[in-house]
C-alpha cells in the first residue's frame, strides 16, 4: 500500500517546492536570544522571534526552571485531573488571573489547545460565534470543533461586526472572538468598540492575547488594557510560548464558571498531559518579573520606536501599528525571499512572508522587535535593511 501513497506524497511535495512554498528549517545551535549562531556558520541578529521581552533565555527564568526541576521533578506522567496537578500549577493559574484581574485560569499544553478546547464545552448549536476573518488558525479549528452557528466579520470592520451581531440575535448566547494583536500586520483589535457592540447586542467578548500579553498596554496586560476595557472581557486565551518565557504552554482566563466548565469538559485539558514542572516554575518567575516592573515592556517600546523611525526614514514602506511587529512591505513574493537571503549574508535573520500566509501581492519581511535587542543589534539590522534595500532597488 505505501508504495502508492509514497508516489503521491512525493509528487505533492515536489509541487509545493516548485511553487516556492516549501518550508525549510534553519538550524540554530545556541539559545534563543537577540543574537544566535546558525548551523551554516553565521552569527546573526534575530528579527523574527516572538521573544518580545527577551525572557526566552533570561538568567532568572532559566534558574527558576532549574530550581523547579530539583523541587518538582521532570514530568507529571498524567493529565491534570488524575495526578498531574502540583502546587506550582495552581500557583501559576492564580498568578495569571491576578495579572489580568480575572477570576480564574486553566492551563493547557499550548495556546493552540486553549483555543481548540474553549468553544465546544461552552457553546452548542443554539449559540453563535462571531469571529474576525483574520483570526489565528487555532481559533478557526476550535470553532470547527463546536456546533455553534458561525458568523465571520471582515477584519476589524465594526460595521460588518454589527451586521453579524444583528444576524445572530436569534441565538441563545453570542460570543465575539478576536486576536488581540494580529500577527502578520501587527495591528491591534478595536477592543473598546468591540466591547461597546457586545454590550449593545448582548454578546460575550473573547480575545486571544498571544501576541500582546506582557507588553501591550501601559503595564503590559495586553490589548484590553491598551483599549481601556480590562473589566469588560469574558474570556482571554494566551500562550507561555511567546513573550512569557517562550517555552510552551497556554491558558484560558476569565469568569469563574467558564473556567470551572472547561475543567470539566475541555478535551485538550482532559486528554492531554500536564504542563511540565520546569516550565511552570519558570512561568511563575516570568509573572513575578512582569508584576514587579514595566522595565522590559518599556524597553521594548523604545526599541520598537528606534527601529521603526529609522526604517521609515530610510524610505521603507511599513504597516503602521502600535505593536513591536513591524512588517516591511515588499509586495512581491520572490523579492521577499531574495531580500531575506541577502539579509542573512549581512548577519540578520528575518523571514519573508507571502501568499497564502498573507494576502496576494502583500509579500513582506515581518520584523519583530525584542527588549533583548541592544542598540548595536538594531543598528546592525537597520544597516542591513538599507544595504539590501538599495541593492534590490526597494529604496533609493
Ligand atoms: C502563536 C499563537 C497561538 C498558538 O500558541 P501556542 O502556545 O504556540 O500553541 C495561538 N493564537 C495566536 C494568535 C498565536 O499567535
Amino acid at each position: 500500500m505505501y508504495g502508492k501513497m509514497k508516489d503521491h506524497l512525493q509528487s505533492e511535495l515536489k509541487a509545493i517546492d516548485e511553487a516556492g512554498l516549501f518550508k525549510r528549517e534553519r538550524i540554530i545551535t545556541t539559545p534563543q536570544g537577540a543574537n544566535v549562531h546558525v548551523s551554516t556558520g553565521e552569527d546573526v541578529v534575530i528579527m523574527c522571534a516572538n521573544n518580545y521581552l527577551g525572557l526566552s533565555s533570561h538568567p532568572d527564568v532559566i534558574q527558576a526552571a532549574k530550581d523547579t526541576l530539583d523541587s518538582h521533578g521532570f514530568g507529571m506522567s498524567s493529565v491534570r485531573f488524575i495526578c498531574g496537578t502540583q502546587d506550582i500549577h495552581k500557583e501559576l493559574e492564580a498568578k495569571i488571573a491576578k495579572f489580568y484581574g480575572t477570576e480564574d485560569t486553566i492551563l493547557y499544553a499550548a495556546a493552540f489547545d486553549a483555543n481548540g478546547g474553549v468553544f465546544e464545552p461552552l457553546f452548542t448549536a443554539e449559540d453563535a460565534i462571531i469571529s474576525d476573518e483574520l483570526n489565528h488558525a487555532s481559533i478557526i479549528d476550535g470553532v470547527r470543533l463546536c456546533k455553534a452557528q458561525r458568523y465571520r466579520f471582515k477584519h476589524s470592520n465594526m460595521a460588518d461586526l454589527e451586521d453579524q451581531l444583528k444576524a445572530a440575535q436569534a441565538q441563545r448566547f453570542r460570543v465575539i472572538v478576536t486576536d488581540g494583536v494580529f500577527s502578520m500586520d501587527g495591528d491591534i483589535a478595536k477592543m473598546d468598540e468591540i466591547c461597546a457592540l457586545a454590550e449593545k447586542y448582548d454578546a460575550l467578548v473573547m480575545s486571544d492575547e498571544c501576541h500582546s500579553a506582557g507588553f501591550i498596554g501601559k503595564t503590559g496586560r495586553g490589548v484590553p488594557e491598551f483599549c481601556g476595557v480590562s473589566d469588560k472581557m469574558d474570556i482571554i486565551t494566551g500562550t507561555l510560548g511567546k513573550a512569557l518565557g517562550g517555552a510552551m504552554g497556554g491558558y484560558t482566563t476569565g469568569k469563574k464558571e467558564i473556567i470551572d466548565m472547561l475543567r470539566q469538559k475541555s478535551r485538550p485539558y482532559l486528554f492531554s498531559n500536564s504542563l511540565a514542572p520546569a516550565i511552570v516554575g519558570a512561568a511563575n518567575k516570568v509573572f513575578d518579573i512582569l508584576s514587579e516592573s514595566t522595565e522590559l515592556r518599556d524597553r521594548l517600546e523604545e526599541n520598537t520606536k528606534y527601529f521603526k523611525d529609522r526604517i521609515i526614514a530610510a524610505g521603507f514602506d511599513i504597516k503602521a501599528g502600535n505593536s513591536p511587529i513591524v512588517p516591511i512591505m515588499l509586495y512581491d513574493a520572490a523579492l521577499s525571499q531574495k531580500f531575506a537571503d541577502l539579509l542573512l549574508q549581512e548577519g540578520v535573520y528575518a523571514i519573508g512572508f507571502f501568499y497564502p500566509v498573507v494576502a496576494k501581492g502583500a509579500a513582506r519581511i515581518r520584523t519583530q522587535i525584542s527588549a533583548a535587542h541592544s542598540q548595536i543589534d538594531l543598528d546592525k539590522a537597520i544597516a542591513a535593511f538599507i544595504k539590501v534595500g538599495k541593492e534590490l532597488d526597494v529604496i533609493k
